[in-house]
């Protein structure tokens, strides 16, 4: 009763393919490892989750693991348990999607923006330190797009860092795997994200009052009635197949890394900005974003799309847009230049070059 499954879906109109933005890379392993915890009846959180705590705590280099049901559960429970509420403030950039926001507003604290750079789309000190208060007693670091932020001079600050790898997980930063820096690290294994489980979150940490926070909000039962606790609990379905998606992490990250060298020699003469690559960082391409300068960003989606691929706008709308009397000029660059060409590892040799061919041929033809 071996299920049937397809690894790769190559769909096929006319003479076009169709390639998605994204796509998650399952195998007859990560099936295998679903059925079973699926055979033994045993499918809420327990033993499974552990394994995938303690899995994913010693790849990053933290001492304690604490899996959730999401990337924004990960980052709500992150900021509890640094202690924020009501009446503080909490640091994030503009050039990000919702969730921290969200995730700041269920504490009751109040989300302050930075501008990024442009050179990694990263927030840094610089960009921090005018917007720092007396009540800014957090700040949110993700790493965008795979790419390291420049944390040494963000942790010089001395705000407790809360690191966002949800779309970084294997990123290096000065040799160590981002999340081993920030006081508490979060990560998301959303269908597309760099490992998925579905639905799912995970906060590492070394703190061991954050640690003790973190169980503490995790789950209500068997607790005292104050203060409120949560239901953010990841199932052992869920980790079992975090802990086969973790094997493969290694392959994923070369496989990104590949295809990215592939695009850059490919895109090198078109005129547009490539990734840049940093001396001190190592990218895992979540995301491959160029930024194009003369041309009009929307028509080249439009093109691309014809074509049967779908590029995207890397976010959907920065954050200062909506509500902070605060200027982000990089931030609005970002979102007025930056689009995400197709980039992931369960894209065939075929599909590559069928992306190169035609977004060469696009953008070559669009000045
Ligand atoms: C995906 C993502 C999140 C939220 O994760 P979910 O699992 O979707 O809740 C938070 N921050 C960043 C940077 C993300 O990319």
């Amino acid at each position: 009763m071996a299920a049937k499954i397809s690894l790769t879906r190559t769909l096929e109109v006319g003479k076009c393919m169709i390639i998605s933005h994204s796509r998650p890379y399952i195998d007859e392993e990560d099936v295998r490892a679903v059925a079973e915890v699926l055979a033994s009846g045993r499918i809420a959180q327990g033993e499974k989750v552990n394994e995938f705590e303690k899995a994913l705590a010693r790849y990053v280099g933290k001492k304690y693991g604490v899996a959730v049901s999401s990337g924004t559960t990960a980052l709500h429970l992150a900021l509890l348990s640094l202690g924020v509420g009501s009446g503080d403030e909490v640091m994030m950039p503009s050039y990000v999607c919702s969730s921290p926001y969200f995730a700041t507003l269920h504490t009751g604290a109040q989300p302050k923006i930075a501008d990024i750079r442009l050179e990694n789309y990263n927030i840094s000190a610089s960009t921090i330190h005018p917007q720092i208060s007396s009540r800014t007693k957090a700040v949110i670091v993700p790493h965008m797009f795979g790419a390291p932020a420049k944390l040494a001079p963000i942790l010089e600050l001395g705000i407790p860092v809360v690191e966002d790898c949800a779309q970084s997980l294997g990123a290096e930063y000065e040799s160590d795997r981002v999340g081993s820096l920030g006081k508490v690290s979060v990560f998301s294994f959303y269908a597309t994200k760099m490992i998925t489980t579905g639905e799912g979150g995970m906060i590492l940490t070394d703190d061991e009052k954050c640690y003790a926070r973190l169980l503490e909000f995790r789950d209500y039962d068997r607790k005292a009635l104050a203060p409120a606790k949560y239901n953010y609990k990841m199932t052992d379905l869920q980790a079992s197949l975090g802990i086969s998606q973790l094997s493969k992490l290694p392959m994923f990250i070369e496989r990104r890394r590949r295809i990215s060298s592939i695009y850059s020699a490919a895109f090198l003469e078109l005129g547009v900005q490539l990734p840049k690559a940093s001396s001190e960082s190592m990218c895992v391409f979540f995301r491959y974003v160029i930024m194009l300068h003369d041309v009009n960003l929307e028509r080249i989606r439009k093109k691309s799309r014809a074509n049967g691929i779908f590029c995207e706008r890397p976010v959907f709308k920065p954050l200062h847009r909506s509500f902070a009397a605060v200027e982000c000029p990089n931030s609005d660059k970002a979102h007025d230049h930056a689009l995400s060409i197709p980039l992931y590892p369960s894209l065939s040799e075929e599909e590559i070059d069928y992306v190169v061919t035609r977004i060469v041929k696009i953008l070559g033809s669009s000045k």
